[in-house]
């Protein structure tokens, strides 16, 4: 690990003849639309999908891929409930030109898209349709490599900020939240297409659940509204990954006597309000002209403990690897973006576990992408594990008692054993 990465040093340092920087950093982005057509009913969570009967926007993959030197990094945000490395690993295998631990793949965690991990009802009956999935997957690495393509010289503008105004709150204590919301901004390189945006990814915790599964609709939720007025107000693509968003943080919809909207205009609102005030935050961010580019990961295994999520891993037609053992292995990555430090995690962590994070991050700017590579159910600490009986819901649904403890060692460690961020700041 550590050869390599003093290789990597030296490399940076290696000049042009004329002076200029031998490597370039590049970014380039790409999407495809996944509405499924006809429509397909849709999916919340555990059990049988809902129908639909109307669309409210369109559900999109959305990638961007960034280089520098050697390293080549895609990240992959899925309209949908979650996305496993099942899928994942499909897409993965028609790239060629990325190392498949460097494509980050997760889901925006809309509640009305269609069912993407084969959930089995009690009678372990299947209703996924899996060439919807795979067509998916397929999308998913054509978005990846038209964004390979679309690569150009860029610069980059980087933001950490509180994200103002009704827009998310923790269903089972209001307060209990992390308003914080991180920006990235890729900007074509002044002289190469004049200073226009490539994309702009936002990162914030909030379940895209306005609209939910039993409302007959199938939409992107909040997402949509999200996209559409960032690449109105700035252009280029929009990109939202959610963060640590578990147990229960929620899009804040509420209205008086305990009511809630759960309307399409509601996802505009929070959408856009969202979209607003991550290009606030993104104001005064200063351009970073040589950022680098770091990306690392590492293997992690899970038992599996909660009766549910042993029933869906056997049961499910994705036919999970080791679906019959009572552990599962999934990928962390930890990516440093200019002097944005990012942490992925595989499921839906409780805010707290995400400030810990954050707080342990090493980096002034850290950004975590929840949801991906994989989204095993709700990530909790031992203490938070079968405790209040607000927590019932989320323990079930959680892989077991040690998912969070074994994800913040391993995570800590990874941070630990890469501490790039002290040295460029
Ligand atoms: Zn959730």
């Amino acid at each position: 690990m550590h050869k390599y990465r003093i290789i990597a040093i030296l490399t940076l340092c290696i000049f042009f003849a004329n002076g200029t920087y031998a490597q370039v950093f590049r970014a380039g982005a790409a999407f495809r639309i996944i509405t499924p057509d006809p429509l397909l009913p849709v999916s919340g969570g555990i059990g049988k999908p809902d129908p639909v009967s109307e669309k409210k926007g369109d559900l999109y993959a959305r990638a961007i891929v960034l280089e520098k030197g050697d390293t080549r990094i895609a990240i992959v945000s899925v309209d949908n409930l979650g996305w496993t490395s099942v899928l994942g690993d499909r897409s993965r295998s028609l790239i060629k030109e990325i190392p498949p631990e460097n494509i980050l793949i997760g889901a925006t965690h809309t509640h009305s898209a269609p069912d993407a991990y084969a959930f089995p009802d009690e009678q372990a009956k299947v209703y996924a349709d899996l060439e919807y999935l795979d067509w998916c997957t397929k999308q998913i690495a054509e978005a990846i490599n038209e964004a390979i393509n679309k690569m150009q010289p860029a610069v980059l503008k980087i933001s950490v900020g509180e994200a103002k105004g009704k827009i998310a709150y923790n269903y089972y204590a209001p307060d209990l939240y992390d308003p914080g919301c991180g920006v990235i901004q890729a900007i074509t390189s002044p002289g190469s297409d004049h200073d226009k945006p490539i994309f702009t990814l936002v990162n914030y915790a909030i379940h895209p659940e306005v609209i939910g599964p039993e409302r007959g609709i199938l939409t992107p939720d909040l997402c949509g509204p999200l996209y559409n007025r960032i690449e109105s107000q700035v252009g280029g693509m929009a990109i939202f990954i959610n963060s640590a968003q578990g147990g229960m943080v929620t899009a804040d919809n509420r209205r008086e006597n305990g009511k809630e909207a759960n309307t399409w205009e509601e996802c505009i609102r929070i959408g856009e309000l969202l979209a607003d005030e991550a290009l606030r935050i993104l104001t005064n961010a200063k351009v970073q002209t040589d950022p680098v580019l770091f990306c690392v990961s590492r293997k992690i295994r899970f038992p599996i403990e909660s009766p549910e999520m042993k029933y869906i891993f056997h049961n499910s037609s994705l036919k999970f690897p080791g679906s019959n053992s009572d552990s599962v292995s999934t990928r962390i990555n930890l990516l440093d973006i200019g002097t944005a430090r990012i942490l992925t995690i595989p499921g839906e962590a409780l805010p707290n576990i995400g400030y810990y994070l954050k707080r342990n991050m090493n980096s002034l700017q850290p950004f975590l992408f929840g949801l991906t590579n994989d989204a095993f159910g709700y990530i909790l600490t031992k203490v938070d594990f079968k405790s209040f009986k607000r927590y019932d819901y989320i323990t079930r649904t959680s892989l077991g008692e040690m998912t969070g403890e074994i994800f913040i060692n391993e995570a800590l460690k990874l941070i630990n054993e890469n501490q790039i961020s002290a040295d460029k700041k």
